[in-house]
């Protein structure tokens, strides 16, 4: 894992800094990071997987979008912490599979029936990489934003210790209850 690039990034959310990573799989990360200096307060850390239609569109299909903003607001509040953007559009089957599964799904079947009659696994994420850049910036302790137990054992596999694990509250749009519904009932989300 190799930092390619480091510049400031004023946001509306606050100030932050801007990196860029390669890995050696060639998979190419941006994190945004809050003082990630500052060993005086415990980071907040969230792996957040691109989504095109959440984080950019406005879509209410799922809430990537919302997810992505309140992470951003809470880094702030907290002082310190860090964002890694994960290239894995779709749980992993890219933007175009992506929405022939919501073709499917519109006809009746759910996130994780859909994926898998286009033939792919429910999942194909992997956060190993994810992990190797926390451990890059030196954390030992983090506050972590996630449901996802896939997620927590690749941090902890890297010797990360999540001191806390933050639930992000929003409203909930009918689309949305449903899709959450399915990643608690078919993929061991913790709700
Ligand atoms: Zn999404």
């Amino acid at each position: 894992m190799e930092k390619v690039a480091e510049a400031n990034f004023p946001s509306k959310f606050g100030n932050f800094k801007i990196y860029g990573f390669k890995a050696k799989s060639g998979k190419e990360y941006v994190v945004l990071g809050k003082n990630v200096e500052d060993d005086s307060i415990i980071p907040i850390v969230r792996i957040h997987s691109q989504c095109l239609t959440g984080d950019a569109l406005g879509s209410l299909r799922c809430d990537c979008g919302e997810q992505l903003q309140e992470t951003l607001k809470l880094i702030e509040e907290n002082g310190r912490g860090l964002l890694i953007y994960q290239p894995e559009e779709g749980r992993g089957i890219g933007i175009l599979n992506k929405l022939k599964a919501y073709e499917l799904q519109d006809r009746g079947l759910d996130t994780v029936d859909a994926n898998e009659e286009l033939g792919f696994k429910a999942d194909l994420r992997s956060y190993e990489e994810c992990a190797q850049i926390i451990s890059h910036f030196g954390f030992r302790e983090i506050k972590f934003i996630s449901n996802n137990p896939e997620k927590i054992k690749a941090i902890e596999n890297m010797g990360i210790k999540i001191v806390e694990r933050i639930k992000l509250k929003f409203e909930k749009n009918e689309f949305v209850k449903n899709y959450l519904e399915v990643k608690k009932k078919k993929m061991g989300h913790l709700f």
